[in-house]
């Protein structure tokens, strides 16, 4: 298979991948099993992070996405996360969870193949 749809990874999609792998390790959080939700994720934070300039949580509903931004509060690592680990994303998982995998590092190439 060529190549070629991985030479131009998204600058935040990358971003969003070192922040979510160094965000794990800090807080002693997996990744999911499921490859694809974890890409998922990422991939709306990244988007997000390209429209309003910060990685506002992709799994909620916003009716206003500009003020929730500056509101800063569904930011991630939104203030639930932070406080108490709670991530509904499931990005960031507790190491019993169910769909907790062993990995803290994710490689940006296998994410967007997993959602292709
Ligand atoms: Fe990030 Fe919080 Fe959304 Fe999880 S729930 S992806 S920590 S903003």
């Amino acid at each position: 298979m060529s190549n070629s749809i991985f030479k131009d990874i998204p600058e935040n999609f990358e971003a969003m991948c070192k922040f979510s792998e160094a965000y794990a390790k800090k807080t002693g959080t997996y990744f999911c099993l499921d490859v694809s939700v974890t890409a998922v994720v990422i991939e709306g934070l990244a988007k997000h992070k390209d429209i309003y300039g910060a990685p506002l949580c992709p799994c909620r509903h916003y009716d206003d996405k500009i003020k929730e931004v500056s509101n800063a509060y569904w930011n991630c690592p939104c203030v639930p996360m932070r406080e108490r680990k709670e991530c509904h994303c499931m990005l960031f998982l507790a190491k019993e969870s169910e769909f907790a995998s062993n990995n803290q590092e994710i490689e940006s190439k296998d994410l967007i193949k997993s959602i292709q």
